[in-house]
């Protein structure tokens, strides 16, 4: 049976098999603690339930607009210009089936064969396979948890060739939590203002979940590259909705344009229900997003210090989203029993097997010396996950 090349380069999402796996051995009955996907542990705010009931009874069983209902793109028109002071029509707003696909369509929407996009890594796992399937060409820069996982002016400078199409930048971060000052931002802008010719994708899907003192600020808010810049955005992280399948781009109109007609050959409006209950995400009360933001700051400091106490961990302490990102090097070589752990991702199955912990490989990412974890989960499992993986790395010699 063929299977095109196209999707025979492609790897699988790893973020996504790892919990498949920890899924499958919970069902043959190990006890299996899931710190592998990244996705809030708390349900759909009641709210937007009652909303997306209502859109049943109120036969919302229609085919949406391609591009989603007007009353949607509005609402998120009023969010970006409400809480991130930026100007986008409805008709620069394409709603799609979660951010993911906004991305992807995106990226199909704008990248031609041979296309250089440069990726600071490390970087979530979708970006680099995205763009394989539109046949560009990734540029992946380096950072380290030395430097915050930031990408630096003189990095992205040194990335620039007349091939660069565009760059995807990711703050808060999937995987690192790194968040980027405004300061830092300007310092990139300034870089990208001399290439009129880069497009700027900012996945902001984080943008909600950040800690301490860090505040967030949109690359689109930057004059210099506003009228470039593609904000990526959803409902699934700020009000735990990853299975509503909701998220949006918000683009130049020619890109908005030619997501819509791309869409409309490939998948569609999204859900009718589920854009409704987004609809009553971003209208309703706002209180259940700092909820749940406080209870990632309790778990991410909890976690931070957990992991300080485990051997060969280099831990930083992140500012926003809900994963940390370890350095683990200094455990490769090192043995249990017949057992070698060669990489990040012998270290993953080991912790996987042996202390019934899932966790992703930071290869994944691009990032082959470090591990993943989400800490999304409740205060009890962090605790017992963090003392597993601790006696798991301490058996290591
Ligand atoms: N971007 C990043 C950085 C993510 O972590 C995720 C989570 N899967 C997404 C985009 C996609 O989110 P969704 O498709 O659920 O909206
Ligand atoms: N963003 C989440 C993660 O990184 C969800 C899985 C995915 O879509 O990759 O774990």
């Amino acid at each position: 049976m063929q299977i095109s090349s196209r999707v025979q380069a492609l790897s699988p999402s790893q973020t996504l098999a790892m919990s498949q796996k920890s899924a499958e051995l919970k069902a043959q009955g190990v006890d299996v603690i899931n710190l592998s996907v990244g996705e809030p542990d708390f349900n759909t705010p009641e709210h937007i339930k009652v909303a997306a009931k209502q859109a049943v009874d109120d036969n919302y069983s229609f085919y949406s607009p391609v591009p989603g209902y007007m009353s949607l793109r509005k609402t998120i028109a009023e969010k970006l210009s409400r809480e991130n002071g930026l100007s986008f029509a409805p008709s620069q707003i394409v709603v799609g089936n979660g951010a993911k696909h906004a991305i992807c369509n995106v990226i199909l929407a704008t990248i031609n064969s041979g296309d250089e996009v440069i990726i600071p890594t490390p970087a979530w796992v979708s970006y680099v396979e995205m763009v394989k399937l539109a046949e560009g060409t990734n540029v992946l820069v380096p950072t380290d948890i030395e430097h915050d996982f930031k990408l630096s002016p003189a990095q992205l400078e040194a990335a620039i060739t007349e091939r660069t199409r565009a760059i995807i930048m990711c703050s808060p971060s999937n995987p690192t939590g790194s968040v980027y000052t405004k300061e830092e931002l300007q310092a990139l802008v300034d870089v990208l203002a001399k290439y009129p010719d880069i497009l700027v994708i900012a996945d902001e899907i984080y943008e909600h979940i950040l800690y301490s003192d860090s505040k967030f600020v949109s690359l689109a808010s930057f004059p210099e590259i506003a009228d470039r810049t593609v904000v990526i955005n959803g409902v699934s992280k700020a009000y735990a909705m990853t299975g509503w399948r909701i998220g949006y781009c918000a683009a130049p109109e020619a890109i908005a344009k030619a997501v819509i007609k791309l869409q409309g050959q490939f998948t569609s409006g999204a859900s009718s229900i589920a854009q409704k209950a987004a609809e009553a995400a971003y209208l309703g009360p706002q209180e259940c997003v700092e909820e749940m933001r406080q209870a990632f700051e309790r778990r991410r400091n909890l976690v931070v210090r957990l992991a300080r106490e485990i051997p060969g961990f280099v831990v930083n302490e992140p500012q926003g989203a809900f994963y940390l990102f370890p350095e683990v090097s200094a455990l490769f070589g090192k043995k249990a029993a017949d057992r070698v752990i060669n990489n990040s991702s012998d270290l993953a199955m080991y912790l996987l097997e042996v202390a019934n912990v899932a966790t992703v490989d930071g290869a994944a990412f691009c990032a082959p010396e470090y591990i993943r974890f989400s800490y999304a989960t409740s205060d009890e499992n962090i605790v017992e996950a963090m003392a597993r993986i601790k006696r798991a790395v301490e058996a290591l010699s």
